[in-house]
């Protein structure tokens, strides 16, 4: 009876895969290039999670398809390392991030190995790597010659019990999504993008875009550009003092009382 010891024929088969070094391509001379690129992984718990392997076992098999009909596929992985999961997580078990995130990468690449998928590891990234974060720097430095980055105050959430900023979608109905302890309003300097000049063009090529209506819709609906005028309301009995006031709907404004 034949049978099937996947431990046993999964590492012999990986084992030959990596000595042909069999998913590596040589990009200057691919006749046929083809990108299959996955969201990299947070090294930022004691090992991959599971949503990680449903997403990267379709683009893999997406990958081993296009490489069957020719294609000189290529497979990057890496990790996103650099940031508030990680740093969070450190917080979490009391080691120092340097340490933590370097022996949580290579826990996460020995479960990455062992999926079978076609990562060409000889061009894996670590975005804690200087050599990598020398360049997201270099990046930065563009935009603030440029006038894109400029440093301003601005209220954030902030988690009392984390001791982090969290972001919009780390608050869930006002509390922490993490610890559930109420998000407060702290006035913090920061740093800015000026995304908005974008914001035209970002909403206008969306329509050239091949991408589902449902992703384009909350596209817009996050660029959130709403057209409308500035309406001055005068104060009455006020010195020639006037009220803003925006509106979408400028023909609901004879409704006004104050209507001037
Ligand atoms: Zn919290």
């Amino acid at each position: 009876m034949l049978t099937y010891d996947p431990a046993a024929v999964e590492s012999k088969w990986r084992r030959i895969w990596a000595e042909r070094k069999a998913w590596e391509v040589d990009l200057d001379r691919a006749e046929r290039p083809y990108y299959t690129l996955m969201m990299f992984p947070y090294p930022s718990a004691e090992g991959l999670h599971v949503g990680n392997v449903y997403a990267y076992t379709g683009a893999d098999i997406h990958g081993r398809f296009m490489a069957m009909r020719g294609y000189d596929v290529f497979e990057p992985i890496g990790f996103d390392a650099f940031g508030i999961h990680s740093e969070n997580y450190a917080l979490k078990v009391g080691e120092h991030p340097a340490r933590l995130v370097r022996r949580n990468i290579r826990r996460f690449t020995e479960q990455l190995e062992r999926l079978g998928c076609r990562f060409n590891w000889s061009q894996a990234v670590d975005t804690t790597d200087p050599a990598y974060y020398k360049w997201t720097q270099w990046i930065f430095l563009q935009l603030y010659k440029a006038g894109l980055a400029y440093r301003a105050r601005a209220p954030v959430h902030w988690c009392p019990s984390c001791m982090t900023v969290l972001a919009d979608e780390q608050v869930e109905g006002g509390r922490c999504e993490r610890c559930d302890t109420p998000v407060t309003r702290r006035e913090l300097e920061q740093w800015f993008f000026r995304i908005t000049r974008y914001a035209d063009r970002l909403l206008e090529q969306l329509d050239h875009l091949d991408w589902s209506e449902s992703v384009k819709a909350a596209q817009r609906n996050w660029i959130g550009r709403s057209a409308g005028v500035t309406v001055r309301f005068p104060v009455e009995g006020g010195a020639g003092e006037t009220i803003a006031c925006f509106t979408t709907r400028p023909e609901t404004l004879w409704g006004s009382p104050t209507w001037p």
